[in-house]
C-alpha cells in the first residue's frame, strides 16, 4: 500500500473511531441531559398540580363563609370568594398548560384535569344556588352535601399529584422522601381546611355539632395527627436546611397551637352548649391564616427538591457541553494533526521521492520541491537538491567533453580553410567505398583537379586573394556536387572529388560538369579585380578485387599532368 493511502486510511480509521466514541459519551451525557430537564419539568408539574389543590382547598374557605352569611352577603365576602375562584382556575389553567406543553403530554393527568373542572363547574353551580337562597332555607344536609361535593375536588386533583410525584421519583429516586413529605404537607392542609369546614353547618345553624360530625372530626383530627408525624420523618439532605426547620416549628405553633386551639373551643362551645360567638365567615379568617405555615413547609420541601433537580439539570447540561466540546476539540486536533504531518512528513517525503527516482532514471530536468523547510525533511530536500546539481555539473562537463571530442574530430578530418574535407578524411571515406566496391563488384571513380596558373594569383593579388580564390572554388564544386559524391581538399590548389560508385564515362561527365562551373564562374576580389580562372581534370576507374585506391590516385594524377601537358582547362582520363 502507498504511504499517502496508508495515512489516508489510517487517519480515517482514527477519525471513525474516536468519533464513534466521542459520539458515544456525547449521546450518554444528551441522555443524562434529557432526563434532567425532564425531571425538572416533572417536578415542576408536581409544584403546579399541589398549587392547583391547594387553591382548591382554598376555595372552600370563602364558599363556607358565603354558605353561612345572611343575605344581602357582604361585599367583601364575594370579593374573596371570586378571587379565591379566580385562583383556582388560573393554577389549574397553568396546570394544565404545563401538561399540555410537555414532549408527551400523561393522559391520565389531562383526564383527570378535565374532570376536577366539570366537577369544580358542579360544585360552583350548587355553591352559588345555595348562597342565593336566604339563610334559615339552607338545610343542613344539603350544606354537608355541597361541603362535601367541594371536598371531592381535590382528591381527583391529588390523582395528578401522586402521578407526577411517582414519575418524579423515577427519575429522582433522591426526592422519594421530600416529595413524600410535600405530599403528606397537601393533604394535612386539606384535612385541616375539611376539619374547619366541619363547623361550616353548625356555626351556620347556631347549633351544636351533631353526632356525625363529630365522629368526622375525630377521624380528621386523628389523620391530622398520623401526617404531622409522617411530615416530621427526615428528609435527606433537606432535613437540617434552616429553611424548613423554621417551616416546621411556624407549622407546630400556628396551625398545632392556634389552630387546633380554636377548633378545639369551637367543639368545646359546643359540647357545653355555649354560643359561638362568631359566624362561619369569622371562624374562617381566624381559622384559614393558621394553616398557611402548612403550605411554607410544602413549598419549602418543593423548593429544596427543584434546587436540586436544578442543579442536576446544570450539571447535566455542563457535562453535555463538555463532552461536546471535547469531541470537537479532538476531532479538531487530529485534524490539525493530520494536516501537519500530511504538510510536513507525507508531502515533503513524496517530493523527496519523486526526486530520487527523478534523479535515479536521469531526469534532472525536475526541480526539487519543499527547500526552504526548517527540519529534517529540508535537509533531506537540500541534499537531494545538491545530488542534482551534482548530476547536472557532472551532465554538463559530459557534454562539453562530447563537444569538445566532436569539435576536435570535425577538425582533424576538415580542411581549416575551406571547410572541406581534408585529404586525411578523404582516405580514409575513400578506403571505406573501396571496400564496398571491392565486396559488390562495382567501379569507382577518382576526378582530381588543379588550379591553372594559380602560383600568378598569389603573385598579381596576394596570398590572401590565394585563399580567398580557394575557398570560392570548393564552395562552387561543394555545391555542384551531389548527394554521395564527396569532396576534399588534395593540397595547396589542388581537390579530390570520389563520385558514388560509377565507371571512368560517368565519372569524366561529372569532371566536365565542374570544369564548366569553374570556368564559368566571375570570382570577385577584395581588391575589386573579377578573377576568372579555369582548373584541370584528371579521371582514374576502377573495379573489381584488384582496385586500390593508391593505384586510383595515382592514375588520376597522370591524368591530370597529360591534361597540363596537353593545354589545361581540360578533362582528362
Ligand atoms: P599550373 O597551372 O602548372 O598548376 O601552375 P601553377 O602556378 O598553379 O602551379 P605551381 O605548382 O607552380 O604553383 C602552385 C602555387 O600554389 C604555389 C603555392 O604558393 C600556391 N599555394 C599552395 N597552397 C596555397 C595556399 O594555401 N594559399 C595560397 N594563397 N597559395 C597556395
Ligand atoms: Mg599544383
Ligand atoms: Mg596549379
Amino acid at each position: 500500500m502507498k504511504l499517502t493511502r496508508l495515512f489516508a486510511v489510517s487517519i480515517a480509521v482514527l477519525a471513525l473511531l474516536s468519533s464513534a466514541m466521542l459520539g458515544r459519551i456525547v449521546l450518554t451525557e444528551w441522555n443524562n441531559y434529557g432526563a434532567a430537564a425532564d425531571g425538572l419539568r416533572i417536578l415542576q408539574l408536581v409544584q403546579k398540580s399541589m398549587l392547583a389543590a391547594e387553591k382548591l382547598s382554598f376555595e372552600r374557605g370563602p364558599v363556607n363563609g358565603m354558605l353561612g352569611d345572611a343575605l344581602p352577603h357582604q361585599a367583601l365576602r364575594l370579593q374573596r370568594l371570586a378571587a379565591a375562584r379566580g385562583a383556582s382556575d388560573r393554577a389549574l389553567a397553568e396546570l394544565q398548560d404545563a401538561v399540555g406543553a410537555g414532549p408527551a403530554p400523561s393522559a391520565a393527568a389531562l383526564a383527570a384535569l378535565q374532570r376536577v373542572r366539570q366537577a369544580l363547574a358542579a360544585a360552583r353551580q350548587t355553591v352559588d344556588r345555595l348562597a342565593a337562597l336566604p339563610q334559615e332555607q339552607r338545610a343542613p344536609a344539603e350544606l354537608t352535601a355541597t361541603v362535601e361535593q367541594m371536598f371531592a375536588l381535590v382528591p381527583i386533583i391529588m390523582e395528578t399529584v401522586n402521578e407526577f410525584s411517582r414519575s418524579s421519583q423515577q427519575r429522582y429516586p433522591q426526592f422519594s422522601v421530600i416529595l413524600q413529605n410535600a405530599r403528606f404537607a397537601v393533604e394535612l392542609r386539606e384535612y385541616a381546611g375539611r376539619l374547619g369546614s366541619q363547623l361550616t353547618a353548625a356555626l351556620v345553624a347556631r347549633r351544636p355539632l351533631d353526632e356525625a360530625a363529630q365522629r368526622r372530626i375525630q377521624f380528621i383530627e386523628g389523620r391530622i395527627e398520623q401526617l404531622r408525624e409522617l411530615i416530621k420523618l427526615p428528609t435527606n439532605n433537606v432535613a437540617t436546611d434552616p429553611r424548613l426547620l423554621a417551616a416546621l416549628r411556624a407549622m407546630e405553633q400556628r396551625y398545632f397551637g392556634d389552630g387546633l386551639a380554636l377548633v378545639a373551643g369551637m367543639v368545646e362551645a359546643s359540647r357545653a352548649g355555649r354560643p359561638y360567638l362568631m359566624d362561619t365567615g369569622q371562624f374562617a379568617e381566624r381559622y384559614v391564616p393558621t394553616m398557611a405555615p402548612i403550605l411554607r413547609v410544602r413549598d419549602v420541601l418543593l423548593e429544596a427538591s427543584l434546587e436540586q433537580a436544578q442543579q442536576a439539570y446544570h450539571t447535566a447540561r455542563r457535562q453535555l457541553l463538555l463532552a461536546c466540546a471535547t469531541g470537537a476539540l479532538t476531532l479538531l486536533v487530529l485534524a490539525v494533526l493530520a494536516l501537519i504531518v500530511r504538510r510536513r512528513v507525507i508531502r515533503p517525503l513524496l517530493w523527496a521521492t519523486r526526486a530520487l527516482v527523478n534523479l535515479s532514471n536521469g531526469d534532472l530536468a525536475s526541480e526539487v520541491r519543499g527547500t526552504r523547510r526548517r527540519d529534517e525533511v529540508g535537509d533531506l530536500l537540500r541534499a537531494l537538491v545538491a545530488l542534482r546539481a551534482g548530476a547536472l555539473d557532472k551532465r554538463r562537463l559530459e557534454q562539453e567533453r562530447q563537444q569538445l571530442m566532436e569539435e576536435l574530430r570535425r577538425s582533424a578530418d576538415t580542411d581549416y580553410l575551406t571547410g572541406i574535407l581534408n585529404r586525411r578524411a578523404f582516405t580514409a571515406a575513400g578506403q571505406q567505398r573501396m571496400r564496398g566496391a571491392q565486396e559488390n563488384d562495382l567501379s569507382l571513380a577518382v576526378i582530381l583537379f588543379d588550379i591553372d596558373h594559380f602560383k600568378s594569383v598569389n603573385d598579381c593579388h596576394g596570398h590572401d586573394a590565394g585563399d580567398q580564390v580557394l575557398i570560392r572554388v570548393a564552395a562552387l564544386v561543394r555545391h555542384e556536387l551531389r548527394d554521395g559524391e564527396i569532396l576534399a581538399r588534395y593540397g595547396g590548389e589542388e581537390f579530390v572529388v570520389m563520385p558514388a560508385y560509377c565507371d571512368l564515362n560517368a565519372a569524366r561527365v561529372v569532371a566536365e560538369r565542374l570544369r564548366r562551373a569553374i570556368e564559368a564562374e566571375p570570382l570577385p576580389l577584395v581588391d575589386g579585380h573579377i578573377l576568372r580562372i579555369t582548373a584541370s581534370f584528371g579521371v582514374a576507374a576502377a573495379s573489381g578485387e584488384r582496385a586500390a585506391l593508391d593505384g586510383l590516385f595515382h592514375a588520376a594524377d597522370l591524368a591530370l599532368y597529360r591534361a597540363k601537358h596537353l593545354g589545361r582547362n581540360r578533362v582528362e582520363g
